[in-house]
Parts: C-alpha cells; sequence; structure tokens
C-alpha cells in the first residue's frame, strides 16, 4: 500500500508538472498572440425576447494558434490574467470592437449595442476609465452603443471601491451589465447601490429550467429582482425552445444562446443585420 501511494504521489506530481509547463507555454505563445495577429473577435445577438430584434452584441474573444489551434478562452483568460496579458489585450478588444460597431453603422445597419467583458484586472487598473474615454474619444463612437460587463463576484469584491468605479464608467455615458447573475454572493443592500443598468442569468440556471426546479426559481427570482430594481433581465446559454418559452411567460427581457446564434465572425453577423435592416 505504502509502494502504491508513492507511485499515486509521483504520478501526481508529474501531472502538476505537466500542468505547470503547459501553461507557461501557453503564457509564452499568448504574448506574441496579438503582434502575431491570431486574435479575433466573435459577437453573439442579444434578441429581445418578445419581438425577436436584436438589442445587442456580446463580443467574445478567439484565439487561434499557429502552434496550438484554436484555444478556448476558459483555458486562456485565466492565464493573460494571471499573467497581466489581459490589460493590452483587454485595450485591444475594446478598440477592435468599438471599431466594428462603427463600422457597422457606417454600412446603414441599425446601431447595436456592443457588450465588451472586462477582467478584475483590467476593472482594477488606475487609469481603466481613461482607457475607455480614450477609446471612445478616438473611435467617436457614442458610448450609448457600448456596454461593459464586469461579473458578480468582481463587483461584489471591494464593493465599495467598485461602487466608485461604475459611477465614474456611468459617467462616460456607457451602460453597465452584470455577468455570471447568481453565481456570487451579492448582498442585496450592495446591488441595490450599483449603478447598472443589466443583469445577465447565469447559464448555469438557464440549463435547469425544465430539470430542476430550484434552479427554475433562481430564474425567477432573479428576473423579479432586476425588475424591482428597475433593470433589464437577459438570460444567457438559452438552447432550447422549453427555455424560450419558460423565459418569455416569466417575463424576462432578452435571451442570449446558441438557440438564436452562437458567437460568429462579423460577416456571419451582418446576415442578421440586414434582416434587421428590412424588418
Ligand atoms: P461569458 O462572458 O459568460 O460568456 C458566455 C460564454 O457562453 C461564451 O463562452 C459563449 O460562447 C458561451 N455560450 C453562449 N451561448 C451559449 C449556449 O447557448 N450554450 C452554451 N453551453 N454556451 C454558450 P466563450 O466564448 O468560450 O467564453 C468563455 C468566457 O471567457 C466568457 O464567459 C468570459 O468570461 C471570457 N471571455 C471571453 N472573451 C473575453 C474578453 O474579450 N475579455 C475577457 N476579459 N473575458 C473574455
Ligand atoms: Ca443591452
Ligand atoms: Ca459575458
Ligand atoms: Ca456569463
Amino acid at each position: 500500500a505504502k509502494e502504491l501511494g508513492r507511485n499515486n504521489y509521483q504520478f501526481f506530481t508529474r501531472k502538476l508538472d505537466d500542468k505547470i509547463q503547459e501553461k507557461l507555454a501557453l503564457g509564452n505563445h499568448l504574448r506574441r498572440a496579438l503582434e502575431r495577429e491570431e486574435l479575433s473577435l466573435h459577437y453573439q445577438p442579444q434578441v429581445d425576447i418578445r419581438t425577436g430584434r436584436i438589442k445587442g452584441l456580446e463580443v467574445l474573444l478567439r484565439w487561434n494558434s499557429s502552434i496550438q489551434g484554436s484555444v478556448s478562452p476558459a483555458v486562456f483568460i485565466p492565464i493573460a490574467e494571471e499573467t497581466g496579458l489581459i490589460v493590452p489585450i483587454g485595450a485591444w478588444v475594446l478598440r477592435c470592437a468599438c471599431d466594428q460597431n462603427l463600422k457597422w453603422q457606417e454600412m446603414g445597419y441599425p446601431p447595436q449595442s456592443i457588450s465588451v467583458n472586462i477582467s478584475a484586472r483590467q476593472f482594477r487598473e488606475p487609469m481603466f476609465i481613461e482607457s475607455i474615454a480614450e477609446v471612445l474619444k478616438e473611435t467617436g463612437l457614442d458610448p450609448q452603443w457600448l456596454e461593459i460587463e464586469i461579473t458578480e463576484s468582481i463587483a461584489m469584491e471591494n464593493v465599495e471601491s467598485s461602487i466608485k468605479q461604475l459611477k465614474r464608467l456611468k459617467e462616460l455615458g456607457v451602460t453597465i451589465a452584470i455577468d455570471d447573475f447568481g453565481t456570487g454572493y451579492s448582498s442585496l443592500n450592495y446591488l441595490r447601490k450599483l449603478p447598472i443598468d443589466t443583469l445577465k442569468i447565469d447559464q448555469s440556471f438557464v440549463q435547469d429550467i425544465g430539470r430542476d426546479e430550484n434552479g427554475e426559481a433562481i430564474v425567477i427570482a432573479i428576473i423579479q429582482l432586476a425588475h424591482n430594481l428597475h433593470l433589464t433581465v437577459i438570460a444567457e446559454g438559452v438552447e432550447t425552445e422549453g427555455q424560450l418559452d419558460f423565459l418569455k411567460y416569466k417575463n424576462c427581457d432578452e435571451i442570449q444562446g446558441y438557440f438564436y446564434s452562437k458567437p460568429r465572425p462579423p460577416v456571419e453577423i451582418e446576415q442578421y443585420l440586414k434582416r434587421e435592416k428590412v424588418s
């Protein structure tokens, strides 16, 4: 048994070493990804649940590495955060998304709000607000067409400083959404004080619809909470018609998910925007 224990231990440390090596390698590739132009943006429609019209587009980063192939954001975003690379990468995402949005407006499509994900590291950067103000100024994008998404856990960690930071953001004229709502530990008293516009119901609860009554109860509670606070509420990760029907019946405002569309590159999004134009 002792022998086995030691082997297991060696096996375990070797696996751990491999993991660390792998992460270091990825971090090094990621450092070059920007200059090699391996990063790109996909957009996923956010749709009005009653009219079916597009109300916004969430920007999702994609990395097609020349060495690793396509790497999931779930893998490389945490590495970007640990290494601090998220700051230059995040700045690029913001800039590129604003440019794209403006380009669509110039092409004559009905204006859309684009939602950009912001990581903890970016949000706490001293120059974060200034960098957003600068992108808005340089691109000339009307701030009402930019939405900033931060997760509930980021907002609630160090909440007094978050309130200050979010207020400064609001003053720029952009809108604010709280992402992955329901997974963190919101104090309702603080939630009331955050100058936000939208709550995004975390997809884990949406996936519970039709399967787990407790999850459904949370979805219903978040919709009511949002409306009581005069916020828009959007369900993410909507994959089935059953989920859509439930959310419609419970008065959710918007949906986002594979049921309507997965995240797609700009040229493919233009097909949707074309339809918005004629209808
Ligand atoms: P998130 O912000 O919660 O984004 C939603 C994720 O759910 C995306 O995964 C999206 O592709 C996926 N999704 C959308 N609809 C469905 C659906 O119907 N079913 C399922 N199963 N999934 C759906 P993705 O693109 O892999 O991104 C993962 C996470 O990486 C994001 O979660 C976000 O936290 C982070 N991320 C992505 N792009 C950026 C970025 O530009 N900056 C930062 N800081 N984080 C980003
Ligand atoms: Ca919106
Ligand atoms: Ca998000
Ligand atoms: Ca989310």
